[in-house]
Protein backbone atom coordinates (compact mmCIF):
# COMPACT_ATOMS: atom_id res chain seq x y z
CA UNK A 1 0.00 0.00 0.00
CA UNK A 2 1.16 3.54 -0.87
CA UNK A 3 1.67 5.48 2.23
CA UNK A 4 2.94 9.14 2.63
CA UNK A 5 3.79 9.74 6.38
CA UNK A 6 2.93 13.21 7.81
CA UNK A 7 5.91 15.58 9.41
CA UNK A 8 4.29 14.75 12.97
CA UNK A 9 4.30 10.74 12.11
CA UNK A 10 7.39 10.77 10.76
CA UNK A 11 8.89 11.86 14.27
CA UNK A 12 7.22 9.09 16.32
CA UNK A 13 9.95 6.34 18.01
CA UNK A 14 8.30 3.75 15.80
CA UNK A 15 7.41 5.30 12.28
CA UNK A 16 9.63 3.56 10.29
CA UNK A 17 7.92 0.49 11.61
CA UNK A 18 4.45 1.53 10.53
CA UNK A 19 5.49 2.25 7.55
CA UNK A 20 6.71 -0.97 6.62
CA UNK A 21 3.64 -2.49 8.08
CA UNK A 22 1.29 -0.12 5.93
CA UNK A 23 3.35 -1.20 2.84
CA UNK A 24 2.91 -4.60 3.60
CA UNK A 25 -0.63 -4.62 3.61
CA UNK A 26 -1.76 -5.07 -0.20
CA UNK A 27 -5.58 -4.54 0.61
CA UNK A 28 -6.74 -8.18 -0.81
CA UNK A 29 -9.19 -8.37 2.13
CA UNK A 30 -8.70 -11.89 2.81
CA UNK A 31 -8.68 -11.35 6.83
CA UNK A 32 -12.38 -9.62 7.02
CA UNK A 33 -13.23 -13.31 6.76
CA UNK A 34 -12.17 -14.27 10.33
CA UNK A 35 -12.70 -11.26 11.99
CA UNK A 36 -14.79 -11.67 14.86
CA UNK A 37 -15.75 -7.81 15.09
CA UNK A 38 -16.37 -7.77 10.96
CA UNK A 39 -18.25 -10.78 11.05
CA UNK A 40 -21.04 -9.21 13.96
CA UNK A 41 -21.14 -5.57 12.91
CA UNK A 42 -20.48 -5.90 9.09
CA UNK A 43 -18.73 -2.52 8.66
CA UNK A 44 -15.93 -2.29 6.80
CA UNK A 45 -13.99 -0.17 9.38
CA UNK A 46 -14.37 -2.79 11.54
CA UNK A 47 -12.15 -5.26 10.31
CA UNK A 48 -8.44 -5.34 10.26
CA UNK A 49 -8.22 -3.81 6.14
CA UNK A 50 -10.39 -1.21 7.31
CA UNK A 51 -8.58 -0.43 10.44
CA UNK A 52 -5.35 -0.46 8.66
CA UNK A 53 -6.45 2.25 6.28
CA UNK A 54 -8.10 4.08 9.37
CA UNK A 55 -4.46 4.04 10.55
CA UNK A 56 -2.60 4.72 7.29
CA UNK A 57 -5.04 8.50 7.54
CA UNK A 58 -3.64 9.36 10.73
CA UNK A 59 -0.72 8.76 10.03
CA UNK A 60 -0.86 10.79 7.41
CA UNK A 61 -1.83 13.39 9.35
CA UNK A 62 -5.83 13.28 8.13
CA UNK A 63 -8.19 14.23 10.83
CA UNK A 64 -8.37 12.23 13.51
CA UNK A 65 -12.49 11.95 15.58
CA UNK A 66 -14.12 9.79 18.22
CA UNK A 67 -15.36 7.43 15.83
CA UNK A 68 -11.87 6.26 14.49
CA UNK A 69 -10.86 5.42 18.21
CA UNK A 70 -14.09 3.55 18.54
CA UNK A 71 -13.30 1.50 15.37
CA UNK A 72 -10.02 0.94 16.94
CA UNK A 73 -11.51 0.21 20.42
CA UNK A 74 -13.38 -2.19 19.17
CA UNK A 75 -10.36 -4.36 18.00
CA UNK A 76 -10.26 -7.24 20.01
CA UNK A 77 -6.43 -7.79 19.56
CA UNK A 78 -7.13 -11.51 18.77
CA UNK A 79 -4.72 -11.59 15.87
CA UNK A 80 -6.62 -13.75 13.88
CA UNK A 81 -6.19 -11.73 10.86
CA UNK A 82 -2.15 -12.05 11.41
CA UNK A 83 -3.23 -15.56 10.84
CA UNK A 84 -5.25 -15.17 8.14
CA UNK A 85 -2.81 -12.96 6.53
CA UNK A 86 -1.18 -14.22 3.04
CA UNK A 87 1.61 -11.01 3.09
CA UNK A 88 2.83 -11.20 6.82
CA UNK A 89 1.03 -7.93 7.90
CA UNK A 90 1.96 -7.65 11.80
CA UNK A 91 -1.19 -6.00 12.50
CA UNK A 92 -1.06 -6.44 16.34
CA UNK A 93 2.37 -3.55 15.97
CA UNK A 94 0.53 -1.22 13.60
CA UNK A 95 -2.56 -1.45 15.86
CA UNK A 96 -0.69 -0.08 19.17
CA UNK A 97 1.57 2.43 17.52
CA UNK A 98 -2.06 3.85 16.00
CA UNK A 99 -4.01 3.96 18.77
CA UNK A 100 -1.09 5.62 20.92
CA UNK A 101 -1.15 8.46 18.30
CA UNK A 102 -5.13 8.23 18.47
CA UNK A 103 -4.90 8.23 21.96
CA UNK A 104 -3.47 11.80 22.17
CA UNK A 105 -5.85 13.20 19.90
CA UNK A 106 -9.06 12.62 20.70
CA UNK A 107 -10.07 13.19 24.60
CA UNK A 108 -12.02 10.47 26.12
CA UNK A 109 -15.34 11.08 28.10
CA UNK A 110 -15.12 11.34 31.47
CA UNK A 111 -17.05 7.80 31.75
CA UNK A 112 -14.33 6.07 29.94
CA UNK A 113 -11.54 7.29 31.54
CA UNK A 114 -12.58 6.45 34.84
CA UNK A 115 -13.03 2.69 33.91
CA UNK A 116 -9.64 2.81 31.97
CA UNK A 117 -7.85 4.50 34.67
CA UNK A 118 -9.69 2.12 37.29
CA UNK A 119 -8.67 -0.81 35.64
CA UNK A 120 -4.90 0.09 35.40
CA UNK A 121 -4.77 0.80 38.91
CA UNK A 122 -6.25 -2.33 39.95
CA UNK A 123 -6.04 -5.04 37.78
CA UNK A 124 -1.61 -4.92 37.79
CA UNK A 125 -2.20 -5.07 41.57
CA UNK A 126 -2.31 -8.80 42.69
CA UNK A 127 -2.81 -8.05 46.48
CA UNK A 128 -5.62 -5.15 45.62
CA UNK A 129 -7.52 -7.33 43.34
CA UNK A 130 -7.42 -9.69 45.72
CA UNK A 131 -8.63 -7.58 48.59
CA UNK A 132 -11.45 -6.05 45.91
CA UNK A 133 -12.44 -9.64 44.55
CA UNK A 134 -13.51 -10.95 48.59
CA UNK A 135 -15.08 -7.95 49.16
CA UNK A 136 -17.12 -7.97 45.63
CA UNK A 137 -18.19 -11.62 46.43
CA UNK A 138 -19.59 -10.63 49.57
CA UNK A 139 -21.64 -8.15 47.75
CA UNK A 140 -22.36 -10.26 44.40
CA UNK A 141 -25.72 -9.86 44.35
CA UNK A 142 -25.80 -6.11 44.61
CA UNK A 143 -22.97 -5.79 41.53
CA UNK A 144 -23.74 -5.47 37.65
CA UNK A 145 -23.98 -8.29 35.68
CA UNK A 146 -20.60 -7.39 33.93
CA UNK A 147 -18.82 -7.68 37.01
CA UNK A 148 -20.84 -10.48 38.91
CA UNK A 149 -20.06 -12.28 35.68
CA UNK A 150 -16.12 -11.70 36.58
CA UNK A 151 -16.12 -13.42 39.88
CA UNK A 152 -15.02 -16.63 39.91
CA UNK A 153 -17.98 -19.47 40.66
CA UNK A 154 -16.15 -22.37 42.40
CA UNK A 155 -12.38 -21.17 42.63
CA UNK A 156 -10.29 -24.80 43.88
CA UNK A 157 -8.12 -23.39 46.41
CA UNK A 158 -4.26 -23.93 46.04
CA UNK A 159 -2.69 -26.79 46.60
CA UNK A 160 0.56 -26.91 48.25
CA UNK A 161 3.65 -26.25 46.19
CA UNK A 162 6.06 -29.15 45.98
CA UNK A 163 10.06 -28.29 47.83
CA UNK A 164 12.79 -27.40 45.22
CA UNK A 165 14.23 -30.78 44.85
CA UNK A 166 15.71 -31.02 40.96
CA UNK A 167 18.38 -29.11 39.36
CA UNK A 168 16.47 -28.47 36.80
CA UNK A 169 15.00 -24.75 37.41
CA UNK A 170 12.24 -22.93 35.65
CA UNK A 171 10.53 -19.44 36.52
CA UNK A 172 7.18 -19.52 36.76
CA UNK A 173 5.29 -15.60 35.82
CA UNK A 174 2.77 -16.05 38.84
CA UNK A 175 0.70 -13.35 36.97
CA UNK A 176 -1.44 -10.59 38.67
CA UNK A 177 -5.46 -11.86 38.39
CA UNK A 178 -4.72 -15.02 38.22
CA UNK A 179 -3.59 -16.00 42.09
CA UNK A 180 -7.30 -14.71 43.22
CA UNK A 181 -9.82 -15.87 40.51
CA UNK A 182 -7.88 -19.39 40.29
CA UNK A 183 -5.53 -19.46 42.90
CA UNK A 184 -5.09 -23.30 42.07
CA UNK A 185 -3.56 -22.98 38.49
CA UNK A 186 -0.21 -21.96 39.35
CA UNK A 187 -0.03 -24.29 42.08
CA UNK A 188 -1.33 -27.73 40.03
CA UNK A 189 1.50 -26.18 37.28
CA UNK A 190 3.99 -26.52 39.80
CA UNK A 191 2.71 -29.99 41.27
CA UNK A 192 2.97 -31.90 37.55
CA UNK A 193 6.09 -29.76 36.77
CA UNK A 194 7.98 -31.46 39.80
CA UNK A 195 6.60 -34.81 39.00
CA UNK A 196 8.98 -34.61 35.58
CA UNK A 197 11.83 -32.94 37.62
CA UNK A 198 11.49 -29.42 37.06
CA UNK A 199 11.59 -27.15 40.46
CA UNK A 200 9.86 -23.70 40.01
CA UNK A 201 12.13 -20.52 41.50
CA UNK A 202 9.90 -17.81 42.78
CA UNK A 203 10.61 -14.49 41.56
CA UNK A 204 8.89 -12.41 44.20
CA UNK A 205 9.72 -8.87 42.71
CA UNK A 206 8.00 -10.05 39.55
CA UNK A 207 4.87 -8.24 38.99
CA UNK A 208 2.61 -8.07 36.05
CA UNK A 209 3.39 -8.45 32.35
CA UNK A 210 2.71 -5.26 31.76
CA UNK A 211 -0.30 -5.75 28.74
CA UNK A 212 -2.87 -4.42 30.89
CA UNK A 213 -1.12 -0.81 30.77
CA UNK A 214 -0.11 -1.56 27.22
CA UNK A 215 -3.21 -2.61 25.76
CA UNK A 216 -5.34 0.41 28.18
CA UNK A 217 -2.62 2.57 25.55
CA UNK A 218 -0.19 3.67 28.75
CA UNK A 219 2.31 1.81 26.65
CA UNK A 220 5.34 3.44 28.84
CA UNK A 221 4.03 2.14 32.16
CA UNK A 222 3.62 -1.23 30.62
CA UNK A 223 7.33 -0.74 29.55
CA UNK A 224 8.41 -0.25 32.83
CA UNK A 225 6.45 -2.98 34.16
CA UNK A 226 8.57 -4.98 32.03
CA UNK A 227 11.68 -4.09 32.68
CA UNK A 228 10.68 -4.45 36.43
CA UNK A 229 10.20 -8.34 35.75
CA UNK A 230 13.28 -8.31 33.58
CA UNK A 231 15.60 -7.01 36.69
CA UNK A 232 13.69 -9.39 38.97
CA UNK A 233 14.28 -12.53 36.93
CA UNK A 234 17.86 -11.69 35.82
CA UNK A 235 19.49 -13.10 38.82
CA UNK A 236 17.65 -16.78 38.45
CA UNK A 237 18.84 -16.61 34.68
CA UNK A 238 21.93 -16.09 35.32
CA UNK A 239 21.99 -19.19 37.69
CA UNK A 240 20.68 -21.07 34.95
CA UNK A 241 16.73 -20.97 35.11
CA UNK A 242 15.85 -22.69 31.62
CA UNK A 243 12.56 -20.64 30.91
CA UNK A 244 10.77 -18.46 32.00
CA UNK A 245 6.82 -19.95 32.25
CA UNK A 246 3.72 -18.74 32.18
CA UNK A 247 0.47 -20.72 33.00
CA UNK A 248 -1.52 -17.68 31.00
CA UNK A 249 -1.18 -17.57 27.33
CA UNK A 250 -2.17 -13.53 27.46
CA UNK A 251 0.62 -13.01 29.60
CA UNK A 252 2.93 -15.29 27.44
CA UNK A 253 2.39 -13.49 24.28
CA UNK A 254 3.27 -10.00 25.68
CA UNK A 255 6.65 -11.12 27.61
CA UNK A 256 7.33 -13.27 24.55
CA UNK A 257 6.97 -9.72 22.77
CA UNK A 258 9.20 -7.92 25.56
CA UNK A 259 12.47 -8.29 23.17
CA UNK A 260 10.81 -6.50 20.30
CA UNK A 261 9.25 -3.86 22.34
CA UNK A 262 12.57 -3.09 24.45
CA UNK A 263 14.71 -3.37 21.45
CA UNK A 264 15.70 0.43 20.85
CA UNK A 265 15.75 0.87 25.07
CA UNK A 266 20.65 0.59 25.15
CA UNK A 267 20.28 -0.54 28.76
CA UNK A 268 17.23 -3.25 28.12
CA UNK A 269 18.03 -4.29 25.16
CA UNK A 270 19.71 -7.05 24.97
CA UNK A 271 18.47 -8.86 28.27
CA UNK A 272 15.07 -8.19 26.60
CA UNK A 273 15.57 -10.49 24.27
CA UNK A 274 16.90 -13.13 25.80
CA UNK A 275 14.21 -13.01 28.29
CA UNK A 276 11.75 -13.84 25.32
CA UNK A 277 13.99 -16.13 24.12
CA UNK A 278 12.99 -18.08 27.45
CA UNK A 279 9.58 -17.25 27.80
CA UNK A 280 7.42 -20.55 27.50
CA UNK A 281 4.23 -21.30 27.73
CA UNK A 282 3.59 -24.04 30.10
CA UNK A 283 2.75 -26.51 27.56
CA UNK A 284 5.98 -26.03 25.42
CA UNK A 285 7.51 -27.34 28.42
CA UNK A 286 5.40 -30.55 28.93
CA UNK A 287 5.04 -31.54 24.96
CA UNK A 288 8.92 -32.26 25.50
CA UNK A 289 8.88 -34.50 28.35
CA UNK A 290 8.09 -38.00 28.74
CA UNK A 291 4.93 -38.10 29.89
CA UNK A 292 4.08 -41.27 30.44
CA UNK A 293 6.31 -41.00 33.44
CA UNK A 294 3.39 -39.05 34.94
CA UNK A 295 1.54 -42.30 35.08
CA UNK A 296 -1.76 -40.59 33.82
CA UNK A 297 -4.87 -41.93 32.55
CA UNK A 298 -7.35 -38.90 31.90
CA UNK A 299 -10.65 -40.56 31.29
CA UNK A 300 -12.54 -37.25 31.11
CA UNK A 301 -14.54 -36.04 28.32
CA UNK A 302 -13.31 -32.25 27.49
CA UNK A 303 -14.01 -29.52 25.39
CA UNK A 304 -10.39 -27.26 24.63
CA UNK A 305 -10.96 -23.53 24.43
CA UNK A 306 -7.64 -22.60 22.72
CA UNK A 307 -7.20 -18.99 23.64
CA UNK A 308 -5.78 -16.19 21.01
CA UNK A 309 -3.04 -15.68 22.35
CA UNK A 310 -1.65 -19.15 22.31
CA UNK A 311 -2.84 -20.00 18.88
CA UNK A 312 -2.72 -16.56 16.80
CA UNK A 313 0.09 -14.72 18.76
CA UNK A 314 2.37 -17.88 19.91
CA UNK A 315 1.36 -19.82 17.33
CA UNK A 316 0.45 -23.07 19.45
CA UNK A 317 -2.77 -24.03 18.13
CA UNK A 318 -3.05 -27.78 18.64
CA UNK A 319 -0.12 -28.00 21.40
CA UNK A 320 -2.39 -28.38 24.33
CA UNK A 321 -5.09 -30.32 22.43
CA UNK A 322 -1.60 -32.58 21.88
CA UNK A 323 -0.64 -32.73 25.25
CA UNK A 324 -3.83 -34.05 27.02
CA UNK A 325 -4.68 -37.06 24.33
CA UNK A 326 -1.07 -38.11 24.84
CA UNK A 327 -2.42 -38.73 28.67
CA UNK A 328 -5.44 -39.90 27.74
CA UNK A 329 -8.23 -37.55 27.82
CA UNK A 330 -10.81 -37.69 25.47
CA UNK A 331 -11.48 -34.12 23.45
CA UNK A 332 -14.72 -33.18 21.86
CA UNK A 333 -14.73 -31.07 18.64
CA UNK A 334 -14.95 -27.34 18.98
CA UNK A 335 -16.48 -25.78 15.65
CA UNK A 336 -14.80 -22.58 14.32
CA UNK A 337 -11.82 -22.81 17.18
CA UNK A 338 -9.90 -19.88 15.81
CA UNK A 339 -12.68 -16.97 17.13
CA UNK A 340 -11.72 -15.42 19.67
CA UNK A 341 -14.00 -15.88 23.15
CA UNK A 342 -14.80 -12.18 23.55
CA UNK A 343 -12.77 -11.92 26.79
CA UNK A 344 -9.22 -9.76 25.39
CA UNK A 345 -7.83 -8.60 28.23
CA UNK A 346 -10.08 -6.14 29.53
CA UNK A 347 -12.35 -5.67 26.42
CA UNK A 348 -14.82 -7.46 28.01
CA UNK A 349 -15.32 -4.61 30.56
CA UNK A 350 -14.91 -1.84 27.81
CA UNK A 351 -16.56 -3.55 24.89
CA UNK A 352 -19.60 -5.47 27.33
CA UNK A 353 -22.01 -5.83 23.89
CA UNK A 354 -19.73 -6.87 21.81
CA UNK A 355 -17.80 -9.35 24.27
CA UNK A 356 -21.24 -11.36 25.52
CA UNK A 357 -22.51 -11.88 22.20
CA UNK A 358 -18.71 -13.70 21.05
CA UNK A 359 -18.90 -15.50 24.50
CA UNK A 360 -22.38 -17.04 23.81
CA UNK A 361 -21.48 -18.09 20.49
CA UNK A 362 -17.99 -19.30 21.75
CA UNK A 363 -19.99 -21.66 24.49
CA UNK A 364 -22.57 -22.95 21.95
CA UNK A 365 -19.34 -23.91 20.00
CA UNK A 366 -17.68 -25.65 22.81
CA UNK A 367 -20.60 -27.31 24.39
CA UNK A 368 -22.00 -28.70 21.09
CA UNK A 369 -19.87 -32.13 21.61
CA UNK A 370 -21.12 -32.49 25.31
CA UNK A 371 -17.80 -32.29 27.34
CA UNK A 372 -17.84 -32.65 31.03
CA UNK A 373 -15.60 -29.59 31.29
CA UNK A 374 -14.36 -27.28 29.28
CA UNK A 375 -10.62 -26.54 29.85
CA UNK A 376 -8.53 -23.07 28.93
CA UNK A 377 -4.80 -21.96 28.99
CA UNK A 378 -6.14 -18.59 29.83
CA UNK A 379 -7.16 -16.67 33.08
CA UNK A 380 -9.08 -14.08 30.95
CA UNK A 381 -10.88 -16.83 28.93
CA UNK A 382 -11.35 -18.93 31.83
CA UNK A 383 -13.34 -16.02 34.08
CA UNK A 384 -15.23 -14.67 30.76
CA UNK A 385 -16.09 -17.60 29.85
CA UNK A 386 -17.26 -19.57 33.51
CA UNK A 387 -19.01 -16.54 34.30
CA UNK A 388 -21.70 -17.30 32.22
CA UNK A 389 -22.84 -19.99 34.63
CA UNK A 390 -22.79 -22.87 31.65
CA UNK A 391 -20.61 -25.57 31.96
CA UNK A 392 -17.34 -25.17 34.15
CA UNK A 393 -14.92 -23.85 32.91
CA UNK A 394 -10.61 -24.28 34.18
CA UNK A 395 -7.39 -23.98 33.17
CA UNK A 396 -6.10 -27.47 31.54
CA UNK A 397 -3.00 -28.01 33.64
CA UNK A 398 -5.52 -28.37 36.70
CA UNK A 399 -7.21 -31.38 35.42
CA UNK A 400 -3.91 -32.97 34.59
CA UNK A 401 -2.72 -32.40 38.11
CA UNK A 402 -5.53 -34.16 39.62
CA UNK A 403 -5.52 -37.50 37.21
CA UNK A 404 -2.03 -37.81 38.73
CA UNK A 405 -1.35 -41.10 40.17
S1 LIG B 1 -3.90 -7.41 6.36
FE1 LIG B 1 -3.22 -9.06 5.03
S2 LIG B 1 -5.11 -10.21 4.53
FE2 LIG B 1 -5.74 -8.18 5.34
S3 LIG B 1 -5.96 -6.86 3.55
FE3 LIG B 1 -3.86 -6.57 4.27
S4 LIG B 1 -2.62 -8.06 3.11
FE4 LIG B 1 -4.78 -8.69 2.86
S1 LIG C 1 -7.10 -8.42 15.86
FE1 LIG C 1 -9.01 -9.62 15.75
S2 LIG C 1 -10.69 -8.13 16.04
FE2 LIG C 1 -8.81 -6.95 15.57
S3 LIG C 1 -8.86 -6.67 13.36
FE3 LIG C 1 -7.64 -8.53 13.70
S4 LIG C 1 -9.14 -10.23 13.57
FE4 LIG C 1 -10.32 -8.31 13.82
Amino acid sequence: MQTNLSEQAKSLPRAEEAERILRSCVHCGFCTATCPTYQLLGDELDSPRGRIYLIKQVLEGQPVTAKTQAHLDRCLTCRNCETTCPSGVQYHNLLDIGRAVVEQQVPRPLGQRLLREGLRAVVPRPALFRALTSTAKAFRPLLPQTLQAKLPRHPHPAKPRPQLLHARRVLMLEGCVQPALSPNTNAAAARVLDRLGISVTAAREAGCCGAVDYHLNAQEKGLERARRNIDAWWPAIEAGAEAIVQTASGCGAFVRDYGHLLEDDPAYAEKAARVSTLARDLVEVLRDEPLERLGIHGDRRLAFHCPCTLQHAQKLGGAVEGVLERLGFSLTAVPDSHLCCGSAGTYSLTQPELSFQLRDNKLNALESGNPEVIVTANIGCQTHLDGAGRTPVRHWIELVEEALV
